[in-house]
């Protein structure tokens, strides 16, 4: 199938490990991990699998590269990447070898007809984090074992360095360099559209999925008082207790950054501005119910807005924001919709972009 001569391959693989290790985006990384496998394999199709810390796949990658003949009878090669986030029920074959590989932490094959379907960990710290899955009509060679494993060795250490750049120290959530690399993709799948059928034009009803994803600022009421109070450790550990609270109460397919010292951004899917509102009380209550130490209470102050693809995500931080600087303003401990104030007149529905993002 590859017939290029094995220098070669061993040539455009270092140019490719040298590719790879340069693009600063985790997801393009793996992109690019596979660009770098496929072709020396041998193979069209490779699959990336990622887990998260309970072991559940949370995204699929697959690289499929397919041959077209041009008008002038050239051959030439393309490829398409496709990627699934929270994949769901995965084919029970690829069930099936995934669990062998993370029980033992090591390679597996399992035969399909006259192919073999090929499955490779992707170990950090110890821990399994993914796989790396391709068909063939042979097993590995002993030197392709070898190249994949280093492969695969290059890429799991750049990858984790690559994450530890887009988390915050103190409490590992995402930091706000991650929040800007999130927009455009964000954007993307809220412009693409939905399975949802055109059935919802009646006139005066909106469609159901245009306004499902909320972003939300969410600021610690009064925390200048703790560490005032109590000492910057005290405000440390309380800021890391809020942000592990809202990791627990926000869903795993949530999206929640560090956006600044006490300030928190969180980008969440509800179907509804009143899904979304609940959501967001369920923080603001969860907050207030918990026992910090040395404190009676905690609140936090909350504004959010719809995000749209008509909209530049500047503006729909600047829209939470605005909303939450209200929440500030009438007394804190509350949440605030944006287009609610709109609706009601505290708002001017007139956009601008503060300053001070970005
Ligand atoms: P408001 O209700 O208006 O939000 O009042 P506030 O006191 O929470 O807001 P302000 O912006 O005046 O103060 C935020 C404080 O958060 C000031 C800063 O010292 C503290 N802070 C920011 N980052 C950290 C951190 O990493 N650790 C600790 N302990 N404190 C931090
Ligand atoms: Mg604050
Ligand atoms: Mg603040």
């Amino acid at each position: 199938m590859n017939n290029e001569a094995p220098g070669n391959r061993f040539h455009g693989l270092l140019g490719n490990l040298g590719k790879l290790t340069s693009i600063r985006d985790t997801e393009l990384v793996e992109q690019s991990l596979l660009r770098t496998l496929g072709p020396l394999l041998g193979v069209l199709d490779t699959e990336l699998y990622r887990l998260d810390e309970s072991q559940t796949v949370v995204r699929v990658i697959y690289s499929h590269r397919s041959k077209v003949v041009d008008s002038d009878g050239g051959a030439r090669l393309v490829e398409r990447i496709e990627e699934i986030t929270n994949p769901g029920d995965l084919p029970a074959e690829v069930v099936a070898l995934t669990d062998n590989v993370r029980l033992l932490r090591r390679p597996c094959t399992r035969r399909q007809g006259d192919q073999v379907l090929i499955a490779y960990p992707l170990v950090g710290d110890g821990d399994v984090h993914g796989y790396f899955l391709f068909k063939r009509d042979r097993e590995v060679s002993p030197n392709e074992d070898t190249v994949i494993r280093g492969v695969l060795e290059v890429f799991s250490n750049y990858y984790a360095l690559l994450d530890v750049s887009m988390r915050d120290r103190l409490t590992g959530l995402f930091n706000r360099q991650a929040l800007e690399n999130s927009f455009e993709r964000l954007w993307t799948a809220v412009g693409r559209p939905t399975s949802v059928s055109a059935e919802d034009d009646t006139p005066g009803r909106r469609g159901l999925p245009s306004h499902s994803y909320w972003l939300a600022v969410i600021d610690v009421d009064h925390f200048k008082r703790i560490n005032d109070t109590y000492g910057h450790m005290v405000g440390d550990e309380i800021l890391l207790l809020v942000a592990r609270l809202m990791t627990s109460i926000f869903r795993s397919t949530d999206l929640l950054y560090r956006y600044g010292g006490e300030e928190f951004v969180a980008i969440i899917n509800a179907e509804t501005a009143e899904i979304a509102h609940n959501i967001f009380e369920r923080v603001r209550l969860g907050i207030a119910a918990h026992h910090f130490p040395r404190i009676d209470s905690l609140a936090v102050s909350i504004g959010y807005a719809a995000i749209a693809p008509n909209l530049l995500p500047v503006e729909v931080l600047s829209r939470a924001d605005r909303s939450l600087y209200q929440a500030k303003q009438d007394g804190r401990n509350r949440i605030y919709d944006y287009q609610e104030l709109v609706d009601t007149g505290v708002f001017k529905d007139v956009d601008y972009a503060e300053p001070e993002f970005f």
